[in-house]
């Protein structure tokens, strides 16, 4: 694999509200792989989907008050657009595209039928005639643009997880609306951002060999990474704003500081109740559990006594 000088680790939130204890646990431990490995931590804002207005500024804010801080300018998507039409372009160049003209709906009910795993798309529109194409041009249905893959399945080396072997379909690379895909724009933004280092939430582990392919077929560097695991509420579901306290202005206003903020993210890592500067010297990533925090208080966060 190319080496890629300079390299950078990054947390790339979506501006669609404010973090919460679950994203801010992820942030800290994506600063603390860059920045205990020598390398640069950039943070990138995915704002192509749903953005809340003032969002950004307070998910910054709210990252630095916890301690973390980053190298160069905030990077955001909305200002990259021209990179991902490029990337798109070589694709369809080798004949790697094509239009699909499904619905969600469509799309749904094929994939609730008994072939393929679940959301993988089925290839409807993979192999219309151009006859068939013009049709649905003249229908005026939006077309999105799909990846022609030639693979079904793509293995990548994960940190926590090991070697992981995931399904790889003929996935989204411009929407309907126009709009680069999260999948393509992120392969794109890592490579150019020199981001060797990508350690974001487990979620997103099952579209990694999807964009890890996608990298290799445009002769980029796949990333190394770590899928780090959630925070989950009592009823072992992804944390949600209902769930209480759970973002640092409600802590804040439950009287705890950022400091204690922090500390307690250190608690559930296992570590004392420092904040992330201080636990950058032990921070040893073979230590990390893949088991989910549970967060079952929904009140305010009590960091552990330490060890
Ligand atoms: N923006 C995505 C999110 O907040 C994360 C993307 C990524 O880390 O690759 O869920």
């Amino acid at each position: 694999m190319p080496v890629v000088r300079n390299p950078a680790g990054r947390y790339a939130p979506s501006p669609s509200g404010d973090l919460h204890i679950g994203n801010l646990r992820t942030a800290v431990l994506a600063w603390l792989f860059a920045r205990s490995t020598g390398r640069r931590f950039v943070l990138r804002i995915d704002d192509l989907d749903r953005v809340r207005p003032g969002a950004e500024q307070r998910q910054l804010a709210d990252l630095a008050a916890i301690g973390l801080d980053w190298d160069g300018p905030v990077v955001r998507q909305s200002d990259r657009l021209p990179h991902y039409r490029a990337a798109i372009d070589r694709l369809t160049a080798a004949g790697l595209t094509y239009e699909c003209y499904c619905t969600r709906r469509e799309i749904q009910q094929a994939t609730t039928a008994p072939h393929g795993p679940l959301g993988h798309y089925p290839g409807t529109c993979r192999d219309l005639t151009e006859t068939e194409r013009a049709a649905h041009r003249t229908d005026g249905r939006p077309a999105a643009l799909r990846l022609r893959a030639h693979a079904t399945e793509f293995e990548i080396t994960d940190e926590l997880h090991g070697s992981y072997r995931g399904p790889v379909d003929d996935v989204v690379l411009r929407r309907g609306d126009g709009i680069p895909a999260y999948n393509l724009a992120v392969v794109v933004d890592d490579a150019e951002q020199r981001i060797d280092q990508v350690v974001r939430g487990d979620d997103l582990l099952p579209s990694t060999p999807r964009q890890a392919y996608l990298a290799t077929l445009l002769g980029l560097p796949v990333p190394h990474y770590a899928h780090v695991p959630l925070v989950l509420n009592a009823a072992g579901k992804r944390l949600a704003k209902r769930d209480g306290a759970v973002t640092l202005a409600d802590q804040l206003a439950l009287g705890s500081t950022p400091d204690r903020v922090a500390a307690a993210l250190a608690s559930s890592l296992g570590y004392p109740p420092v904040s992330p500067a201080e636990l950058l010297d032990g921070f040893d990533p073979t230590d990390l559990t893949q088991e989910p925090w549970i967060l079952d208080e929904n009140g305010l966060l009590q960091p552990a006594r330490c060890p």
